[in-house]
């Protein structure tokens, strides 16, 4: 394990959250009765949810940096419904996977709502996400494919023209399918109301406190530079850095993506919350509402550059000139008058080939990752699920095809290791333009 694979957090969310006060590291040995390893939204949903079914347990959460320092508190804020990884064509799937997901937004949202009453603000907004399609004829499927999901019941919109550009003030639009349940979400201030709400319930946190080795067993060892823990139970929420302990080293790998923001009045940007457009190198985006009508446009993706596997699985430091030039190409096509970035950075996201994420369980080891670019919803819904798989109380989810809890069952396909997978990744994205997937 490299130090740099866990650099410092510089999103816009971190540099605008309500102050936070650091855990200090773990010093000496203990025990628990489940070790949880990262403080993002995996870890600490899965914290809170334990906590909520069994008072009585002994929990400790070990987290590399600071609470928030991964994905969860460097993303696009995009709070979405749907499952990557998961096809629409099926009629009861598609409205399994809605209403699971919409769950988990109305879970988030709750959460905020209650934290912000409590004393600890989370910033939120629910004005819908956008798909948007950049060309007519994809525009005309999805108004098809916006109609099958309403003759579900599922209520989203297809926008063209005038109503499209009242939602979105981009240029390029042919048209939107808006999703009005969907929302923003400032991880950062969410996962510091849940910590302060977790160590306030008693759970262990230990901050600056990378694990950096493994023994499984009917008790778990986890060494880290200050002491061991021994634990019954282990949870791994570490998404993209899971590779660095030895797990899923096949199945998930860590991809960079680059992200600015840019100051960008509410008037300028228009009704809805975010949008990802329809390109395979997507671009995001997500207005974050200031006072007096200004406001913060959250920008990231939208070309090979953008994105970005490192040798040797490297997840940390800075993407570099290169990286931040294609974003803010990209972020002038769609919005030429954009005024310069106040804030840039990078994060790592957990990507598998099926872009389909796992929840699951093996013996007493717990995970939730892969969330592959969808995770701000998912990742607290796993929160759930892996505590209901804890408690053996999981019917809820049987048939949500994440949800892994059967031994033997593989939850991801293989992926060849460096250097193979290092030169196929290159290749591949150099030739096609396309991020590697398999169904
Ligand atoms: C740039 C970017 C934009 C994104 N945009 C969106 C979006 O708009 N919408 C959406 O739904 N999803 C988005 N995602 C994905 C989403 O943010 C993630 O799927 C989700 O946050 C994953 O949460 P997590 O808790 O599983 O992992 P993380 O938030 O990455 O947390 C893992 C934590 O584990 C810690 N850790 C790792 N290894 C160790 C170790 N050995 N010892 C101790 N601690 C360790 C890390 O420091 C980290 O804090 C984006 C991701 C990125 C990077």
């Amino acid at each position: 394990m490299r130090p740099e694979d866990f650099d410092d957090n510089r999103s816009f969310w971190a540099a605008t959250a309500p102050p936070d006060v650091a855990c200090a590291p773990l010093s000496g040995d203990i025990v628990a009765d489940v070790a949880i390893i990262g403080g993002g939204f995996t870890g600490t949903s899965a914290a809170r949810e334990l906590r909520l079914r069994r008072p009585d347990l002994g929990i400790v959460l070990l987290e590399a940096k600071t609470v928030g320092n991964g994905a969860s508190g460097r993303n696009g804020g995009q709070l979405l419904n749907w499952i990557n990884g998961i096809g629409t064509d099926d009629p009861s799937l598609t409205r399994r996977v809605w209403d699971a997901t919409l769950h988990g937004i109305e879970r988030v949202l709750a959460r905020a709502d209650a934290a912000t009453a409590a004393g600890r603000p989370v910033r939120t907004t629910r004005h819908g996400a956008l798909d948007l399609y950049t060309d007519p004829r994809r525009a005309e499927r999805a108004q098809a494919h916006a109609a099958h999901l309403n003759s579900l019941g599922i209520p989203v919109q297809f926008a063209a023209g005038a109503d499209a550009r009242a939602l979105l003030g981009a240029e390029g639009v042919a048209g939107v399918v808006w999703d009005p349940t969907a929302g923003v979400l400032a991880g950062v201030d969410l996962l510091r109301a849940t910590k302060a709400e977790l160590l306030a319930d008693g759970v262990r946190i230990y901050e600056g406190t990378p694990v950096l080795r493994v023994r499984e067993g009917e008790t778990i060892a986890l060494d880290t530079p200050g002491g061991t823990v021994r634990a019954k139970a282990l949870v791994l929420a570490t998404n993209g850095y899971t590779h660095l302990l030895g797990y899923f080293r096949g199945g998930v790998f860590p991809l960079l993506s680059h992200v600015v923001s840019v100051p960008m009045a509410a008037a300028a940007w228009g009704a809805a919350g975010t949008f990802s457009d329809d390109m395979d190198r997507i671009s995001y985006g997500a207005h974050v509402p200031g006072e007096n009508g200004a406001g913060e446009l959250v920008f990231g993706g939208g070309s090979n550059t953008s994105y970005t596997y490192r040798y040797g699985g490297r997840t940390g430091g800075d993407m570099g000139a290169a990286a931040d030039t294609a974003v803010r190409k990209k972020l002038a096509h769609y919005f030429p008058g954009a005024a310069e970035p106040s804030h840039r950075w990078s994060g790592v996201l957990g990507i598998t080939l099926s872009r389909r994420p796992s929840v699951g369980r093996r013996g007493n080891v717990y995970w939730g990752l892969g969330y592959s670019g969808h995770g701000v919803t998912l990742a607290n819904l796993a929160g759930e699920i892996l505590a209901d798989l804890y408690v053996d109380e999981a019917d809820r989810w049987v048939g949500l095809p994440i949800v892994h809890a059967t031994e033997g069952v593989r939850p991801f396909g293989w992926i060849p290791p460096d250097p193979f997978r290092w030169v196929g990744y290159h290749a591949y994205t150099a030739m096609t333009g396309r991020s590697p997937r398999r169904a």
